[in-house]
């Protein structure tokens, strides 16, 4: 398979928190000219059956898809999985587990913005979420919108729900291990995901991609729709250096909101392995036409 491939092997549907069904999402890959999608809602598989029947439908090869949350030095990492069997337990299970606590969180979420007076957020962010279990800082962020707090998403996450703003609240997650050994146990290869997003140190960068290799991650995603020309450049390096293959995805929520749409990326530096390459029969191939009659 072409390392020039419009792959995008990251997206959210309203399964987690983007504003698009799976079907609507398959829809508008095949329209931007993608040929290897997945979709990847945040610790939540239930979104992969229909995702997958809507992209066979449209003659669209599909990869499973995940963005597991993890904790890692004190920071919240993301690790995508592709290519895993959406039907195995442990993974499920895993998953479930690591939904638990995100209503709790909320409401912690909503006491705290209540101190600078804005009130209701619970309420309101659940009205945003499609799935109530994955009640996330995107629904607030939408609700904040809604009500004149901010302009938009972007304004809320620098103002608010980030580290020591309002409407923050720590969380554990799951850890790089298990996030790493689900998806492997499951058939999977484990991603890094947005490297650039995390505010890390040198040394801790450093043990996230050691450990990360050692548990047996496979990849890291090198053109995402949160990196800049410049973070490309910086993790091409990092994938040469820690031997993985590299992931492509625009990681796109809402046609309002995203700036990078779906399948609109640069293409993988051509000195790396592109991630797809090691998933050949993981690809849920697309019918090829119908026959004459
Ligand atoms: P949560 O999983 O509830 O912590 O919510 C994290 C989600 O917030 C991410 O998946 C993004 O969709 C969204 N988000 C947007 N901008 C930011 C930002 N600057 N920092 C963290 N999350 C952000
Ligand atoms: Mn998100
Ligand atoms: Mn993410
Ligand atoms: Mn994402």
């Amino acid at each position: 398979m072409s390392p020039t491939l419009n792959a995008d092997l990251h997206c959210h549907s309203v399964i987690s928190d983007g504003t698009l069904t799976p079907e609507e999402l398959a829809q508008r890959a095949k329209d931007k000219g993608v040929e290897l999608w997945a979709l990847t809602d945040h610790d939540e598989i239930g979104g992969q059956t229909r995702a997958a029947a809507a992209a066979a439908a449209l003659g669209l090869d599909y990869l499973t898809g995940v963005e597991i949350s993890v904790s890692f030095l004190n920071q919240t990492v993301h690790i995508v999985g592709l290519g895993f069997d959406a039907n195995n337990s442990a993974l499920r299970e895993g998953l479930a587990q690591t939904r638990g606590g995100r209503a709790q969180r909320a409401r912690a979420m909503a006491d705290d913005l209540a101190r600078v007076g804005i009130h209701s957020s619970f309420e309101g962010a659940l009205k945003y979420a499609g799935n109530h279990d994955l009640i996330s800082r995107t629904h607030f962020a939408r609700f904040m919108v809604e009500t004149g707090v901010c302009k938009d998403t972007y304004e809320v996450f620098r103002k608010y729900l980030t580290e020591g703003k309002p409407g923050y609240v720590a969380h554990r997650w799951a850890t790089l291990k298990e996030a790493v050994y689900w998806i492997r146990d499951a058939g999977g290869l484990a991603v890094i995901a947005h490297p650039a997003r995390y505010k890390f140190s040198a040394n801790e960068e450093f043990a996230l991609f050691t450990e990360f290799k050692g548990f047996g991650g496979q990849g890291v995603e090198v053109v995402t729709g949160s990196h800049s020309a410049a973070d490309s450049v910086t993790y091409t390096d990092v994938a040469l250096e820690f031997a993985l293959a590299a992931s492509r995805g625009s990681d796109f929520h809402s046609p309002t909101e995203s700036r990078t749409d779906l399948g609109e990326l640069p293409t993988l530096p051509e000195q790396l392995t592109p991630i797809w390459t090691l998933l050949q029969h993981q690809i849920q191939k697309a019918p090829q036409g119908l026959m004459p009659t």
